[in-house]
């Protein structure tokens, strides 16, 4: 789960890390209010769950409250990378002398989580990752052990950081720490922690992404949700405990099985297609899951053909059939469907499904194959 800016900053500021001062408005009126009550000049910043809303134009200095309220009127009807902007945060303006990344996360190979700092912040990090690695500075944190006070200071040595601002950002560095321990945190990342022109570290932005694993434990936490902005089709997925994740492809699949949707999704590729979803319906999905999964893919503008990719095992293929037809009789796709059911009950699956004009296949590479020249333009490959 993606935390929004203004969330993530106020988790940090609990573990002592340096915010701006700054509300959230959901009107141009509120960040007129809000920008006099700072005193002036103030920076707008579109709250979606999305980078990139430096570039986009969701970020913007205001001089005075009157310029925030027009700023805040064309940023609260902007749509960025098509999520509409609801609420902007009013942060009063710093004066920004350096630019710091500073960030953890969970290093798997490592087993452990990361802490990465730059001198090189503000810009994304994975550009200075492709583009000049070397100032990337990165240790590794021992869970049980903590983040210590020489690798705080080993980051600060390694970025260059003036030796004035070495306590306060190890406070920092063990604040992050701390918020993403305690908060079961994948990610948390401040891009930019900056030194101001009068010599103060503040964190500009932030950005925390939760294990959904662990929300259970984290009642406070599971509330933040923003269900007005997330994608329909992951709030949908989540309703009927289907792992879904969109991808850019046009082969709609659906698979059981998380290793079964990892291969199909491979085997689409290794025939030069393109899955437009990872989507795994899990053990004995009954026909309403099927359904939903089934309506998932098929909202998706993008997908050109659907591979159905069934093992039956505790999963019963004719309630698998069943749940596409419901979904069928529905949605009513244009879209070709190519099926390939194994396993129990195959045999009724397949009958049910007879008269539902798909595509069948016998084996995975034959059903991949069938899906990816379904997708082709006519004449091609056909
Ligand atoms: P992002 O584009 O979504 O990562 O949003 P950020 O909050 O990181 O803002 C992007 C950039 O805008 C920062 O790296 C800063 O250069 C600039 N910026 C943000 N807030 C301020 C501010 O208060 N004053 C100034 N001068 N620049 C700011
Ligand atoms: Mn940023």
């Amino acid at each position: 789960m993606k935390l929004h800016e203004y969330q993530s900053k106020q988790i940090f500021a609990r573990y002592g890390i340096p915010i701006p001062k700054g509300r959230i408005a959901t009107t141009a009126d509120e960040a007129r209010t809000i920008a006099i009550e700072l005193g002036g000049r103030v920076v707008i910043k579109s709250q979606v769950l999305v980078g990139g809303r430096g570039k986009a134009g969701g970020i913007r200095l205001a001089k005075d409250p009157h310029d925030a309220e027009e700023i805040a009127t064309q940023i609260l009807s902007m749509e960025i990378k098509g999520l509409p902007v609801r609420k902007v945060l009013v942060d009063e303006a710093a004066n920004i002398s350096k630019e710091i990344y500073l960030g953890i996360t969970n290093d798997r190979a490592a087993r452990k989580p990361v802490m990465m700092a730059s001198s090189a912040g503000g810009v994304e990090i994975e550009e200075v990752a492709r583009t000049t690695p070397e100032k990337i500075i990165k240790t590794h944190i021992d869970p049980l052990l903590g983040l210590k006070d020489y690798q705080a200071r080993d980051i600060s040595i390694g970025i260059d950081l003036p030796k004035q601002h070495w306590k306060l950002f190890s406070q920092i560095a063990n604040g992050l720490w701390r918020a993403y321990q305690d908060c079961d945190a994948t990610l948390a990342e401040i891009n930019p922690l900056v030194i101001t022109d009068d010599n103060r570290l503040i964190a500009l932005d932030g950005k925390m992404l939760l294990d959904d694993n662990a929300l259970f434990r984290h009642q406070d936490l599971a509330e933040l949700r923003d269900l007005d902005i997330e994608a329909s089709a992951e709030i949908e997925a989540r309703k009927y405990g289907l792992s879904f994740i969109k991808l850019d492809g046009d082969i709609g699949c659906m698979v059981n099985g998380a290793g079964l949707a990892m291969t199909t999704m491979d085997i689409i590729k290794l025939f030069g297609g393109e899955p437009a979803n990872f989507l795994d319906i899990g053990g004995g999905a009954g026909s309403d899951k099927v359904a939903a999964a089934m309506k998932i893919i098929l909202t998706d503008p993008n997908v050109k053909a659907v591979l159905l990719n069934i093992f039956g095992g505790i999963t019963r293929c004719d309630e698998v059939a069943r749940g596409i037809l419901v979904a069928l009789d529905e949605v009513k796709p244009k879209v070709p469907m190519v099926v390939r059911l194994v396993g129990t009950n195959a045999e009724e699956g397949r009958q049910l499904l007879l008269d539902a004009n798909m595509i069948t296949a016998d084996t995975l590479a034959d059903a991949a194959q069938k899906a990816v020249r379904a997708v082709q333009p006519l004449g091609i490959g056909r």
